[in-house]
């Protein structure tokens, strides 16, 4: 978990994105989170944002809803997440919890 702000730059995927060209681009992501989603997107897994929670709350990374079935074939475990700021899709993505969703649970014991 990082500090909020602690950021680090990775190369990510954009596709159908109605204002960014398609092909690889640089954002900065959470440093704690930063090669756990450069390696999804060098598996060919479109990544639309995520957030280490901060200690606040868990891990996400939002995933394009076309990335299912490479998130299927790399055994990487989703849900439906009904964002209608992440539609560019047409109606939702999914959501991916990488250490689970008990997080917070598991710190405890
Ligand atoms: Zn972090």
């Amino acid at each position: 978990m990082c500090a909020w702000g602690t950021s680090k730059a990775i190369r990510v995927i954009r596709r159908n994105h109605p204002a960014i060209a398609d092909g690889w681009h640089e954002v900065y992501v959470d440093e704690c989170l930063a090669e756990y989603v450069q390696k999804m997107n060098d598996l060919g897994i479109v990544t639309l944002s995520c957030c280490c929670g901060h200690g606040r709350s868990n891990p996400n990374v939002l995933v394009a809803i076309r990335a299912k079935p490479l998130m299927k074939k790399h055994e990487y475990e989703y849900e439906k997440y009904c964002g209608i700021c992440y539609s560019v899709d047409n109606y939702y993505a999914l959501i991916h919890y990488p250490y689970g969703k008990t997080q917070e649970e598991s710190e405890q014991s």
